[in-house]
């Protein structure tokens, strides 16, 4: 009895123990995978100065007004980030559509907006030229 016993316990912690390596993989590889796919920031730069970054969110979206010579609703969600609304004649920016990647840029020139995703690759070398 007691040697079945014992090999019983060792079953369930061969069992939990592959559980735990299986969801540790699944995890590496989900932040991995979608860290790879796009970036992770959204930065808001009115007149060539940084005006803010956040992070895009998981789900849903968020819309950010941003004031400056005109007035620019900046939404961002999980599938990206475009202008929404914008206070500029040519209505360009708003045009453009969304965005989801590092290499386009968002721009309203007559309110001096651009708008960019960025990484956190990028992030960090943006922290050490600061
Ligand atoms: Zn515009």
């Amino acid at each position: 009895m007691k040697k079945l016993e014992s090999i019983g316990i060792k079953r369930l912690d061969i069992i939990l123990i592959a559980i735990y390596i299986i969801i540790a993989i699944g995890l590496f590889f989900l932040t991995f995978l979608s860290s790879d796919i796009k970036g992770d920031f959204v930065e808001i730069y009115l007149d060539n100065k940084l005006w803010a970054r956040y992070e895009l969110p998981q789900k849903g979206y968020k819309d950010i007004s941003v004031i400056g010579k005109g007035k620019n609703i900046v939404r961002i969600s999980s599938e990206g980030v475009c202008i929404i609304e914008s206070s500029c004649s040519g209505q360009f920016c708003v045009h453009q559509g969304c965005v989801n990647d590092s290499k386009t840029v968002i721009t309203c020139l007559p309110n001096g907006l651009l708008v960019q995703i960025v990484g956190r690759e990028n992030d960090d070398i943006d922290m050490v030229s600061y």
